[in-house]
């Protein structure tokens, strides 16, 4: 579809003209800068509903400290725990959200995964019959 096309240069376009060694917009919403509507967060996590969201339920989950993860793919060791505790706190979401049928859990990787943001993120969709393969 137009949307989906337009996604994708948008999200090309970011991948070349963003410094990925700068903060994001989900910096702002760890420092509670600009408005978010928070669905869970301990001291190494933040989910927030997203603003364009894709299902019935759509949580973006991040961790509050970037360090360096601007994407999945420039993960290092020292890494592993907080990938760990991301995932999990996937888990504790969709139970707290009532996704008792399943859910989808999403992390978009650099320009052909259109990928927006250089702060990592999970996305949890949920809340109806999703559809595979996705776009
Ligand atoms: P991605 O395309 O995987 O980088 O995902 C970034 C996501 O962040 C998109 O689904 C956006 O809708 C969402 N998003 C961007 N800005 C905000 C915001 N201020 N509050 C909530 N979600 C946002």
């Amino acid at each position: 579809s137009q949307a989906k096309a337009d996604e994708e240069t948008a999200a090309k376009a970011a991948a070349r003209t963003t410094d990925k060694s700068s903060p994001t917009i989900f910096d702002k919403i760890v420092k509670k800068e600009i408005p978010a509507t928070i669905v869970y967060e301990d001291e190494k996590v933040l989910a927030f509903r997203d603003i364009n969201p894709q299902a019935p339920v759509h949580v973006v989950l991040i961790p509050k400290d970037r360090d360096g993860l601007t994407q999945l793919s420039k993960s290092d060791p020292r890494h592993k725990d907080i990938l760990g505790h991301l995932l999990y706190s996937v888990k504790v979401i969709a139970d707290q959200e009532g996704l008792t049928d399943g859910y989808r859990v999403v992390i978009n990787d650099g320009p052909n995964g259109c990928q927006s943001v250089y702060h990592l993120h999970l996305h949890i969709l949920g809340g109806r019959q999703l559809k595979w393969p996705p776009g």
